[in-house]
């Protein structure tokens, strides 16, 4: 039976590369975006030309009124969800903490944290058993920085992403009887745009020797764990962090 998926940022990076795996897998994928609608039209089309199903939706997941709107549109367009992927994320500039503002912190959260909350809430409405759904399977992007702590770079975002392992424990364990599993993956160095967004678009080249497998990630390589977390082939794993990091 075809299941479907809500990608929040699936536009670019790990987020597309699991919209074209997972829609590879069989999945029906919602690939969400917030200001590149282009990018999410890319994907949907990719996904389309390949024979899968796809469509794209607009949603800033900071917005409660937008993500209200978004599970709205998903569910009338597709049925309801089986899966999401909490994949939309931002870091900032690298600063120590006496630099940084308020107002980048509540950013740096609203995104990252709240919108995660926000996303699972509505998905959770449709998905547990408690309310009528199939049961599902929820994976939130934490990142390695959350163990590291990013120190004098941006350690705002290192505890946001603390935030979604803590948020990952507690959550799993609240729905497991309903029939939902919850993960997270925690990518390292990953090839992407967001080190771009940072101002530092070589980051990962810079750093990848104190990756002990001496290289960075691809979004694919992120991409594979999270599809296989939401797949049946993972129905005994939830409250699981999977480092994908190369070892660091
Ligand atoms: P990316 O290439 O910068 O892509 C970020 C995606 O998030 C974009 O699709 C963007 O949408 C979307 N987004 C940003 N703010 C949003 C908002 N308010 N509402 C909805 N969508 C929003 O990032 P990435 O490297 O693929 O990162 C994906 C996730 O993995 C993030 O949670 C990140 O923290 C985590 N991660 C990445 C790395 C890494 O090294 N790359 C490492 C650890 C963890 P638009 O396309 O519309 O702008």
């Amino acid at each position: 039976m075809r299941k479907v998926l809500l990608v929040t940022g699936g536009g670019r990076g790990i987020g597309a590369a699991t919209c074209i795996l997972a829609a590879k897998k069989g999945w029906a994928v919602a690939v969400n975006y917030t200001a590149n609608a282009k990018a999410a039209d890319e994907v949907v089309a990719q996904i389309k030309k390949a024979g899968g199903e796809a469509m794209s939706v607009h949603a800033d997941v900071s917005n409660e009124t937008q993500v209200l709107a978004m599970f709205e549109k998903v569910r009338s367009s597709m049925g309801p969800l089986q899966g999401l992927v909490n994949n939309a994320g931002v870091i900032d500039v690298s600063a120590r903490l006496d630099e940084m503002s308020m107002a980048r912190w509540r950013r740096m959260f609203d995104i990252n944290v709240l919108g995660s909350l926000l996303c699972a809430r509505e998905a959770i409405l449709q998905m547990s058993t408690r309310h009528g759904g199939k049961g599902g399977s929820i994976v939130n992007l934490s990142s390695a920085a959350a163990r590291l702590g990013a120190a004098g770079q941006y350690l705002d975002y290192a505890a946001a992403k603390g935030a979604i392992d803590s948020f990952t424990l507690g959550l799993s364990k609240e729905v497991a009887a309903e029939g939902i599993r919850v993960n997270a993956v925690r990518p390292g160095l990953i090839d992407t745009d967001i080190h771009a967004s940072g101002g530092l678009p070589n980051r990962v080249k810079d750093l990848e020797h104190l990756v002990p497998a001496k290289r960075g990630g691809t979004a694919m390589e992120v991409a594979q764990a999270i599809v296989w977390l939401l797949s049946d082939e993972a129905s005994y794993t939830t409250m699981s962090l999977v480092d994908v990091s190369g070892g660091r």
